[in-house]
């Protein structure tokens, strides 16, 4: 197997590439013929991808479809579709797994800080538990938000980089102000650290020939998929 991989966007923007169809890296690496394959859920705004470098099984993403730095900058009028997206998405990895972490690198709009690995956003979904919050007490004050999702708040747009974690019991952790810039994929290093995984960079899994994306819950996902198409 070639080690070399193109990680490039052609179009400047990878999840763009992925939604649009536009050369799209998983069609590139060869993960799936049509990306559309690999979209487990989807509404008018939003679609629920797997992560191509999963850190654990089920390790997957809710994106939206256009492109926005981050969820914070949504349009107001799509936050009760996210919200109702993000729970049917957490009950499905629920079923297939346990209930999942959510995390976000949010970037801001010019040199990011975040340490978000893509600038098009996207919420990491993964079915483990992990001390998330404590982490993203190194890299700022931690603001605890109770139950209320980070992008129902009031002040949300007024967020330029953050990280945001949601808790098994829907509890969400934010960090506005970063006051020690994190390195580039800092939750996700985090996790393959806490797992004990030699790795933690999601291009070098490709590299390494690691098997990329879980496949064996493709049947039990296209049914899901086949039910939220309608929805
Ligand atoms: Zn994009
Ligand atoms: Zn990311």
């Amino acid at each position: 197997m070639s080690t070399q991989f193109d990680f490039f966007s052609k179009g400047g923007c990878l999840l763009c590439d992925e939604i649009g169809n536009n050369f799209p890296l998983t069609v590139r690496l060869g993960l799936c013929e049509d990306p559309h394959d690999n979209i487990l859920l989807e509404t008018n705004n939003f679609v629920f991808l797997r992560d191509i470098s999963p850190i654990v099984p089920g390790h997957c993403l809710i994106v939206p479809k256009q492109h926005f730095p981050s969820f914070a900058k949504i349009p107001e009028r799509w936050t009760e579709e996210l919200q109702d997206f993000k729970e049917a998405c957490e009950l499905l990895i629920s079923r297939e797994y346990q209930p999942p972490l959510l995390f976000e690198h949010g970037s801001g709009p010019l040199a990011p800080r975040s340490g978000a690995c893509v600038h098009h956003a996207h919420i990491h979904v993964l079915p483990l538990t992990a001390p998330v919050d404590r982490w993203m007490g190194e890299i700022g004050p931690v603001r605890q938000v109770g139950r209320l999702s980070p992008y129902e708040l009031p002040d949300r747009l007024t967020f330029t980089d953050y990280l945001a974690y949601q808790d098994q019991d829907d509890l969400t952790f934010l960090v506005v102000e970063i006051r020690t810039r994190p390195p580039c994929q800092f939750i996700r290093r985090r996790l393959a650290e806490h797992l004990s995984l030699g790795d933690w960079r999601w291009e070098s899994a490709f590299a390494r020939g690691l098997p990329v994306v879980p496949r064996h819950s493709t049947d039990t996902f296209s049914v899901c998929s086949a039910t939220a198409a309608t929805h």
